[in-house]
């Protein structure tokens, strides 16, 4: 097959933005799979729809207030329906992906995509670091590639290993601007890259015992913290183009009280088919990243639904109650 009818067919599903590369010496992909395409949206951030004014609220970052990695995970099904009836390979001759364990990262440089930035997040040369990324794997190698449509500065596909982007100046595009760096609440960003032990953003998607310094830092996040993105120069383009999915959109925000009083259950019918309710996401994390709010902002009406969760059977609640409780006293 050529790579002309996979844009053609990637076209009709929707996908813009296509790239692509050999997966040969990307790390931890079989070898059933030699080829991958992959591809990003663009989100918009017209994100503050913030439809409860007169209560505590938690905030949700732009990547997060709607699905998109669903929504690509559509349009590549897509795709692969369209590859299926013209070769007569089957849909599970393919793997989609979109915030998976495959190294996206890593195949978004080598796709020419994106580069690395000192935040450790892929940067687009005209949209920045506000992208989510998807792709598929395909298990053959197209006819007639062309040249590479994405050429970001240290994009280059000859260089085949992880290890040679890593060897390369690593962060192109972010030269001496240290904007997250200043940015980040919590330091978790040097000219090294992102200590992920310190970053607030890891430890939101994460069930484990936050340590008290981040957590004084902590400021409003329920999911994705926003100040290093917010910094970057290159997010500050505001583009047209940008896309405003509707696929488990959910807005900006969402009430504190609900948050800390509603069982686990009632949150997961609340966040439906949205990003929060992702497998790789415990509803009990952000259940705890909801308390730390509570306890930065010193919500006292909520403190008896805290003293409550100083009880919970989960050490990672019980400790942000404890420490959110103690907050709210001083
Ligand atoms: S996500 Fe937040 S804590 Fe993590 S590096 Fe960015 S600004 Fe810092
Ligand atoms: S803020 Fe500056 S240093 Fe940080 S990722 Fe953006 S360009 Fe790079």
């Amino acid at each position: 097959m050529n790579y002309s009818d996979i844009l053609e067919y990637a076209e009709e599903a929707g996908i813009k933005h296509l790239s692509y590369g050999k997966t040969d010496k990307i790390e931890g992909i079989s070898n059933k799979y030699p080829f991958f395409l992959i591809s990003f949206i663009p989100y918009s951030l017209q994100g503050k729809e913030k439809y409860i004014s007169d209560r505590a609220c938690a905030d949700i970052a732009p990547f997060a207030q709607a699905n998109h990695y669903a929504e690509l995970t559509a349009r590549f099904k897509k795709l692969v329906s369209a590859i299926c009836i013209k070769t007569g390979y089957k849909k599970a001759d393919f793997r989609i992906f979109s915030n998976s364990p495959f190294p996206e990262k890593q195949m978004a440089v080598k796709s020419g995509l994106g580069v690395m930035g000192k935040n450790g997040l892929i940067i687009n040369k005209t949209y920045g670091s506000y992208i989510s990324i998807g792709g598929v794997l395909l298990p053959f190698i197209p006819k007639g590639l062309p040249e590479m449509q994405y050429n970001s500065p240290g994009c280059d596909k000859d260089k085949e290993t992880w290890d040679d982007y890593r060897q390369q100046e690593n962060t192109p595009l972010c030269k001496t601007c240290a904007a997250c760096i200043t940015a980040c609440p919590t330091k978790a960003i040097t000219e090294k890259g992102l200590q992920k032990e310190r970053c607030i953003q890891y430890y939101a998607s994460t069930h484990t015992i936050v340590p008290q310094e981040i957590m004084e830092k902590w400021g409003t996040t329920l999911y994705g913290c926003p100040h290093c993105q917010a910094a970057c120069p290159h997010n500050r383009k505001d583009l047209q183009e940008r896309e405003k999915i509707s696929l488990g959109r959910i807005g900006s925000t969402l009430p504190l009280d609900i948050l800390i009083s509603s069982s686990p259950e009632h949150i997961k019918q609340l966040i439906k088919k949205s990003t929060l309710a992702s497998s790789w996401l415990d509803t009990k994390t952000l259940i705890r990243n909801a308390i730390i709010v509570a306890g930065y902002l010193r919500c006292k009406s909520l403190s008896p639904a805290i003293e409550e969760h100083t009880h919970s059977h989960d050490s990672v609640i019980r400790d942000a109650a404890t420490w959110a409780k103690k907050q709210i006293a001083n």
